[in-house]
Formats: C-alpha cells, sequence, structure tokens
C-alpha cells in the first residue's frame, strides 16, 4: 500500500494544481465521500480469515510432511503378505458420478474373429475366399533353391492358392477351406502354355489332390475337353456334383450343344457312376471318368501328338449321328 500511496501523492497533487489552475476548489471529503451500505461485509471477510480452507490445507499438508519424516523406513514386504485392506465405510457408499471428472466407462471386451457367431464368420469367408472368376486348378513348374549339377531345381507348385487365413490354425482352417472349395467354380482343363502339365490327366488330378488335402470339401467341379469337327471348334463341358444324399451325379453338355454323336462320353459316364457307387469325393469321380474316357477313345481313335484323339470316322458306327472329328483326352 506504501508504494500506491506514494504513486498516489504526486497525482493527488496534480490534480489539486490542475483544479488550483482552473479556479475550482476541491475539498479532501469531495475526494472521498463514497460511504459503503451497511449490509456490505467488511474487507477481507471471514473466509480469508483462520478457518479459511487455504489455510487449512496448508496445515494439513505440514502435519502429513511432518509424519512422513518421522516414520522410519520399514523393510518392503513382499506383496502376498500384505492382507487385503478392509474397505472402508466411506468407499462402501454407492460411489457418486463426479460432474467434474466424468464417469469412466466399463472397457467394452475387444470383438474377436472367432467369437462372432458363426452366420457372420461364414460371411468374412465368403469375401475372403469366394472369388467371381472361375478357379483352373493347376501344376506349374517353378524354380526352387539349389542347383544339381549345374541344373537349377524345380518344383511344381499347385494352383490355385489356398486364402491365407487358412494359415491361422486348425479351426479356421477347416471352416475357410470348406468355403473355399465349397462355393467357388473349378474348373479342370489344359492349358495351352503347359502342355505337359494336363489337368485332364487322372496323374495330373491324383498329384493335385495329394497336395490338396482339403480338396475333399469340393461340391461341384467341372471338366472342360476340347472336341473339335474342322472348322468348329468348341469345348465339350462335364459337370460332376454332389448330391445331399451323398451320391455324385455326372452331366454333360455335348448333346445340349450340337447333334453330334456323344455315345461314347455317355458310356463312360455310366462306366464310371458304377464304379463310383456310394462314392462322395468329387475329385475322386472325376479320376475314375477321365481313365474311363482315355480307355475308350485310345481303344476307337488315333491318339495325336496335339493331346487330341482323332476319331476314325465322321459318322458314329452305333448311332450314325455326326461324329466329332477330334475328341480331347487326358
Ligand atoms: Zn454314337
Amino acid at each position: 500500500m506504501a508504494s500506491s500511496q506514494r504513486r498516489d501523492e504526486p497525482s493527488e497533487g496534480i490534480l489539486k494544481t490542475i483544479m488550483n489552475l482552473r479556479g475550482l476548489n476541491i475539498s479532501e471529503e469531495s475526494t472521498f465521500d463514497f460511504e459503503p451500505p451497511e449490509q456490505w461485509r467488511p474487507w477481507p471477510g471471514a473466509r480469508y480469515g483462520q478457518e479459511s480452507p487455504h489455510l487449512q490445507f496448508a496445515k494439513a499438508t505440514k502435519a502429513t510432511r511432518a509424519k512422513h519424516a518421522a516414520t522410519p523406513i520399514k523393510p518392503t514386504r513382499p506383496a502376498k503378505a500384505r492382507k487385503p485392506k478392509a474397505a472402508s465405510p466411506v468407499k462402501q457408499k454407492p460411489s457418486q458420478p463426479s460432474t467434474l471428472r466424468g464417469v469412466i466407462p466399463q472397457r467394452v471386451p475387444p470383438v474377436r474373429l472367432l467369437t462372432l457367431p458363426p452366420e457372420l464368420r461364414n460371411r468374412v469367408y465368403e469375401l475372403v475366399a469366394v472369388h467371381d472368376e472361375p478357379q483352373y486348378p493347376q501344376l506349374r513348374p517353378v524354380l526352387a533353391k539349389g542347383r544339381v549339377n549345374g541344373q537349377r531345381l524345380s518344383d511344381d507348385r499347385r494352383f490355385p492358392l489356398e486364402p491365407s487365413l487358412a494359415l491361422v490354425n486348425h479351426q479356421l482352417r477347416e471352416e475357410v477351406l470348406s468355403v473355399f472349395y465349397g462355393c467357388n467354380r473349378f474348373i479342370f482343363k489344359n492349358s495351352m502354355l503347359l502342355p505337359s502339365f494336363r489337368m485332364t490327366s487322372p496323374t495330373m488330378q491324383k498329384l493335385w489332390k495329394a497336395a490338396r488335402p482339403a480338396s475333399h470339401y469340393l461340391q461341384q467341379i467341372e471338366l472342360h475337353v476340347t472336341s473339335q469337327r474342322l472348322p468348329l471348334d468348341y469345348a465339350v463341358t462335364f459337370k460332376i456334383k454332389r448330391l445331399l444324399d451323398g451320391g455324385v451325379e455326372i452331366s454333360h453338355d455335348m448333346a445340349e450343344k450340337t447333334s453330334y454323336c456323344c455315345c461314347l462320353e455317355d458310356s463312360a459316364i455310366a462306366e464310371t457312376m458304377i464304379q463310383a457307387r456310394g462314392e462322395s469325393d468329387v475329385m475322386h469321380v472325376l479320376h475314375i471318368l477321365c481313365t474311363k474316357r482315355n480307355v475308350k477313345l485310345a481303344d476307337v481313335a488315333v491318339w495325336g501328338e496335339d493331346g487330341l484323339y482323332m476319331m476314325p470316322a465322321t459318322r458314329c458306327e452305333h448311332c450314325e449321328k455326326a461324329n466329332v472329328r477330334l475328341v480331347g483326352g487326358g
């Protein structure tokens, strides 16, 4: 206050000087003529007295500090030896949410793929494993690490690749691969680029199946074989479908497309159905069918270097229908 008084003195002097110069008189009373109402409490008020909260707080802190300083340092006991503290009556009271800090919400358990309901998991598997375009099972030669006598080693890789999700654990493998093999369209056909890896060949089919044990999930497969009667060129499609009762159904579209003779194919299918009675593995049925076809074609036609059988006559000897000139074999 002393400093403010010192500051006020010259200003009061200046004020007086100015008032005198202007011919005005200013008294001490007129300078401080404000009287506070009686109901006003005198400054600084009760809350800044001895009972002031901040003074109480300061006292408590001082006392706590002194107590801690007086306590001798005890050796730390192992955590197991500590008895659980009895809950104080204050803690037992239902806690009221603080308006200042807010209520901490219960932590929501994380959502994991395997804790989802099966319907939702199947939806995820469909997104990961089901493709719009057909899948072509193949064996492709790829270069492997290492050399023998200067020659690079090669390895046969199986396609299509299975979804990576199937590598996580046993349960995911079963579930993902059942969707992958059960819902995609698989077509076995020969590739023009890989003439030595004919997927219509029973040998190659057996190798592919051995590398893909989960292929027993296949519900339906197709076999595309080339058949030609120049200048026409088309493919015959065989469909092997697993039925609900456990059996297998084989059909082909040769009769639908043309009026060509298909008695050879029909008899191969009939023999396959007899041999594969009670069989539900479509890959095994495919293997039998391709073997039967090859035997029948080899009986009547000449095997060409291009992988097609050349039929001896333009008309079928049995049904007198127009014959297919060239027929694809395994
Ligand atoms: Zn015929």
